[in-house]
C-alpha cells in the first residue's frame, strides 16, 4: 500500500514536470512572461489523481514559475461508444458495457487524456495549449 502510494506520487510528479516543461516552451515561444494560471483537463480514466497532481504542481510550479501560479483542473467524465450499435454513453464506475445492446465491444472516446487547455501569462495573454 505504501509502495503503491509512493509510486503514484512519483507518477504525478513526472507528469507535472512534463507539463511545466511544455508550458515553459510555449510561453518562451510566445515571447515570455510570468505564468499566472494553467488550465487543464484531466480525464477520469487518465490515471491522474487530481489531488496528488495539484500538490505536485504547487511544489514544482513555485520553483519553476512563481508563487502566484495557479492550476485549474477540469475533470472530464469517461465516455465510450459501442462499436456494435454505435450507442454513446457515460461510463460509470468503470462499467464498460453498452447500455443499449449490452454486448458490443466499446471504445473510450473521452476521459482518458490529460490535456493542456490554456496558459495565462502576466500580460493577460492567453496561449492555447496542446495535448500532453
Ligand atoms: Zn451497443
Amino acid at each position: 500500500m505504501r509502495d503503491a502510494l509512493w509510486g503514484s506520487i512519483m507518477h504525478e510528479r513526472s507528469l507535472v514536470q512534463t507539463l511545466l516543461n511544455q508550458v515553459q516552451q510555449i510561453v518562451a515561444d510566445d515571447g515570455g512572461g510570468v505564468v499566472k494560471e494553467i488550465q487543464m483537463q484531466v480525464g477520469d480514466l487518465s490515471g491522474v489523481e487530481p489531488l496528488l497532481f495539484e500538490s505536485a504542481f504547487t511544489e514544482l510550479a513555485r520553483e519553476w514559475f512563481s508563487k502566484e501560479c495557479r492550476l485549474v483542473l477540469e475533470i472530464v467524465p469517461v465516455k465510450a461508444e459501442c462499436r456494435l450499435c454505435g450507442q454513446c454513453f457515460e461510463v460509470q464506475k468503470f462499467e464498460f458495457l453498452c447500455p443499449a445492446c449490452g454486448t458490443g465491444p466499446v471504445e473510450v472516446i473521452q476521459g482518458d487524456q490529460v490535456k493542456l487547455m490554456s496558459i495565462t501569462v502576466d500580460s493577460e495573454n492567453t496561449v492555447t495549449g496542446a495535448k500532453l
